[in-house]
């Protein structure tokens, strides 16, 4: 059995990210939020594009105000007023000054921009009343950005502020990676879906819900293929189905030691290789990583248990990060472990590590961690329910007590 640190090594040693070629599409800024650029932008326009002012108030010749006060006032003959969005008509020469407000142009001959607040307006003239620092107010044409040189690197995710930086520099098309596509299955005899009547004896299949969710989370593309009966014939058609049509298969259920756990025979006998067979991770144990090494790209087949707090504490322990590098992320895409206080005590067998679900809150700028309440047991997928933390208790840690610190893994995207 590995340890959760051995496994994640060897999972994210496997991905080999999109191709920066052949794995990317165009797509309209407008829908561009979200997904991960492929390949830096770089533009031809300064940011800003012309010498602007900062301020409401007077663009002057520093020499003409460099020495003024309110007891010695420069005063300046106003020639012209510029407005934003304005081309300004004339030069400013010595004594002159141009009214500007705030984003206009720079006229020529202007160095320097007085704010109205330091002036007193008599009318074409203006009594300047304190001295400016030279350049004052101006923001110079490239100052921000330069034209020619790296705008965004490749490899980020575009978020708000990204669309507006491209849209300022009018980069209305995007070349990103595609999403990912993944395909998601259901393995049991005994799984039907929430739309079926419910037989003695059934379960109804949850995982797809919750997993096909989790991975729209990470801006990849859901590929349902819905229960699969465990029947070996039935299960390595289903399973070589996925494979040819998917980057990253997650089936849950049906790789545990049980009479009708076939997972990982068919995974071998369709040419897997099988990296992981079990994990020191509770819950989560009966993991199963494999790889496929189809023409077009390799595949990475994730067997997850079929318990749903079992298949839900794998994803966001080692899938959410695979999907998240795998999908060209350059950065950022490990998963994230806070420091918190525990509010109750946390236990453990001590065997494997451990993680319990519950709750995460910020209190005072510091993390606090509330255990869910109910049975934690992988069973139990009810109190799952408004939990966003998985605390971690490493192996052989038995008790954290109340008012200790743990790590905890955030649930979120
Ligand atoms: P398995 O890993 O196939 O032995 O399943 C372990 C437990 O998880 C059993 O109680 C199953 O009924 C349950 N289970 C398996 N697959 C799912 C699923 N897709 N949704 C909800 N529960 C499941
Ligand atoms: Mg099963």
């Amino acid at each position: 059995m590995l340890s959760v640190s051995d496994t994640e090594a060897i999972i994210f040693n496997l991905v080999q990210p999109l191709n920066t070629q052949q794995d990317t599409e165009l797509v309209d800024l407008l829908a561009a939020g979200d997904r991960i650029l492929a390949s830096e932008v770089t533009r031809n326009v300064d940011f800003p594009h012309w010498d602007n002012s900062a301020m409401d108030g007077y663009a002057v010749r520093y020499e003409d105000v460099q020495d003024c006060s309110d007891q010695k006032p420069a005063v300046l003959e106003i020639v012209e007023e510029i407005p934003a969005g304005v081309q300004p008509k004339s030069t400013i020469q010595s004594r002159q000054a141009a009214r500007i407000l705030t984003g206009a142009v720079m006229p020529t001959g202007a160095d320097t921009v007085v704010m109205q607040e330091r002036t007193r307006r008599e009318e074409n003239r203006v009594i300047i009343l304190a001295a400016p620092k030279q350049q004052e107010f101006v923001r110079k044409q490239g100052i921000y950005y330069q034209a020619g040189t790296q705008l965004l690197p490749a490899g980020i995710r575009l978020n708000a502020p990204e669309i507006a930086v491209l849209a300022s520099v009018q980069c209305t098309q995007l070349n990103v990676f595609r999403r990912l596509r993944v395909a998601i299955l259901s393995t049991g005899d005994e799984l039907v879906t929430p739309e079926e009547p419910l037989q003695p004896g059934q379960i109804v299949d949850s995982n797809q819900y919750a997993l096909a969710f989790l991975v729209r989370q990470c801006v990849a593309e859901p590929i349902m293929l819905g229960i699969v009966k465990d029947e070996p014939e039935a299960l390595k058609l289903a399973i070589a189905h996925a494979i040819a049509h998917a980057d990253v298969v997650l089936s849950s259920g049906g790789v545990s030691v049980g009479d009708y756990d076939y997972v990982e025979q068919i995974l071998e006998s369709l040419g897997g290789k099988i990296h992981v067979r079990a994990v020191a991770i509770k819950p989560g144990k009966p993991l199963t990583v494999a790889t496929f090494n189809n023409d077009a790209r390799p595949v990475l087949y994730f067997g997850l248990p079929g318990n749903p707090a079992a298949a839900l504490v794998t994803f966001w322990r080692f899938v959410q990060p695979t999907i998240k590098k795998l999908s060209g992320l350059a950065q950022g895409w490990e998963p994230v472990f806070v420091k918190a206080l525990a509010r109750q005590e946390l236990c453990s067998d001590g065997k494997r590590e451990t993680y319990v679900w519950g709750e995460l809150d910020l209190k005072n700028r510091i993390y606090e961690f509330q255990p869910a309440s109910g049975l934690q047991n992988s069973g139990n997928l009810i109190n799952l329910a408004q939990t966003n933390g998985l605390a971690v208790l490493p192996v052989s840690k038995t008790l954290i007590a109340a008012g200790e610190q743990v790590q905890v893994l955030q649930m979120g995207f």
